[in-house]
């Protein structure tokens, strides 16, 4: 069916989920009672193979104790790199470019404190207006350390309307003032994936390393890391790849870039065979491994194991397949029910799905915050991004199209009900 196909009644989103060759992975994963659970891109669902993987390591724990490190089925000791080995098949990469550990924000710490040089001429980092705060304050912060100004030295892109950037304008500032460049892969508002091959291009062909932090990509989309030749990546697993609630982050490094040292070191960067040496010199084990620092969350770890066991079987093509299917359906009903006033719901994302992510934002000027909570009475979770913007995440493994049909329909309904005038103030800390 291409979206020409689509129709408003309920029996076109039940023919959608009928063809539907993921179906069968949502009795897998814990959907809360009774709820339509549409923030899979703020916070994966739980799976039974995680469940299971993580009462895997509690016996592990209870029954060997320290003898987990080595002989727990999946060793303790080696899990960081066993992830990233079943990741990088999601990235594109090597299996020794990607590892597990850390948080997001403290791999970009590290990453960036090899990556960027500062040399005299060239001691400007570039990224955008609209990356996810945490990224700015890293970056900030690492300027701050190489006594820089970030007044000056860090360099935002500027979006023209507020939500999206175009390739063009990042591309026009990557002078020759610039030693980095940290981009997102999708926006975590609007939703637009940007153009990394292209950008990756066009910072080589000025020298320039460059940097992606795909935290909003990874689970939903495929990446191909080492065709595109980009220098290093960091992603949370919490998102789309269903790791679960603060559990270890990944990060990637180029493998031309393994002989570069890790300047935020720590004992789990060393070289395996020599890390129980207790040597006061660090011996990087020369791969993606060595830019960790510290033991990993093996709880956590347990967790990421069982979801990318249901991701590597059901294959990253087939989950962005859905997941376009998914939006695309969200979009058209979203035209058809929700445009004219009163609803008055415009489509924040990029149409064009060669960029757009795995959500879809829904902007609305006026009691956005107050739909969003009418939402969240009738169990449907969707999250709010200030000051207008509904943040809607169909996951191709859990959810399904009679789902998005219900919510656009529940939307119409709280609108004509004008239900929203009763939730008003701000949103919930978290949502
Ligand atoms: C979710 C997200 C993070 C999360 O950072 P943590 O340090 O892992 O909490 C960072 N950056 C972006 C762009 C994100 O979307």
């Amino acid at each position: 069916m291409t979206s020409e196909s689509f129709s408003p009644e309920k029996a076109c989103a039940i023919k959608l989920d009928s063809v539907d060759t993921l179906k069968k992975f949502r009795q897998r994963f814990f959907i809360p009672e009774k709820t339509i659970y549409l923030n899979g891109n703020s916070l994966g669902l739980m799976s039974r193979n995680s469940e299971a993987s993580i009462q895997r390591v509690m016996e592990e724990w209870k029954s060997m104790g320290i003898k987990g490190w080595l002989d727990a089925k999946q060793p303790w000791f080696y899990f960081a790199e066993t992830l990233g080995q079943m990741a990088a098949e999601l990235v594109g990469a090597e299996s020794n470019e990607v590892v597990a550990t850390g948080s997001t924000t403290v791999n970009l710490h590290a990453l960036v404190s090899t990556f960027f040089k500062s040399h005299s001429d060239q001691n400007q980092i570039l990224a955008d207006e609209l990356n996810f705060p945490s990224d700015i304050y890293a970056l900030k912060g690492q300027l701050k350390l190489k006594g820089l100004d970030p007044s000056r030295h860090l360099i935002l892109v500027k979006s023209p309307d507020g939500k999206n950037l175009r390739e063009a304008d990042i591309i026009s500032q990557m002078t020759d003032r610039i030693g980095l460049i940290l981009l997102s892969s999708v926006l975590f508002r609007s939703g637009q994936l940007l153009d990394m091959p292209l950008l990756t291009h066009e910072a080589h062909k000025r020298g320039i390393p460059i940097g992606f932090d795909c935290s909003h990509s990874v689970g939903a989309i495929p990446h191909y890391f080492d065709r595109w030749d980009i220098d290093f990546a960091v992603w949370c697993s919490y998102k789309y790849m269903n790791g679960g609630p603060g559990s270890p982050a990944f990060l990637y490094v180029n493998q031309r870039h393994f002989q570069e040292e890790p300047l935020l070191a720590g004992w789990f960067g060393s070289a395996k065979e020599k890390q129980f040496d207790f040597s006061l010199d660090f011996l990087s084990s020369s791969s993606a491994s060595g830019w960790q620092i510290s033991s990993p969350v093996i709880l956590g770890a347990a967790a990421i194991k069982g979801a990318l066991d249901i991701m590597s079987e059901a294959g990253i093509l087939n989950i962005r397949h859905k997941s376009l299917r998914l939006t695309e359906y969200l979009i058209y009903l979203v035209d058809y029910i929700l445009k004219d006033s009163p609803y008055s719901f415009k489509v924040g994302t990029p149409r064009n799905p060669r960029f757009r992510g795995g959500h879809i934002a829904l902007e609305r000027e006026h009691q956005a915050v107050g739909i969003y909570k009418a939402l969240k009475s009738r169990n449907i979770i969707v999250d709010f991004r200030p000051p207008m913007t509904l943040r809607i995440a169909p996951v191709a493994l859990y959810n399904t199209f009679q789902e998005v049909w219900e919510t656009v329909l529940q939307i119409k309904e709280i609108i004509d009900k004008r239900e929203q005038e009763s939730f008003s103030g701000i949103p919930d800390l978290i949502s």
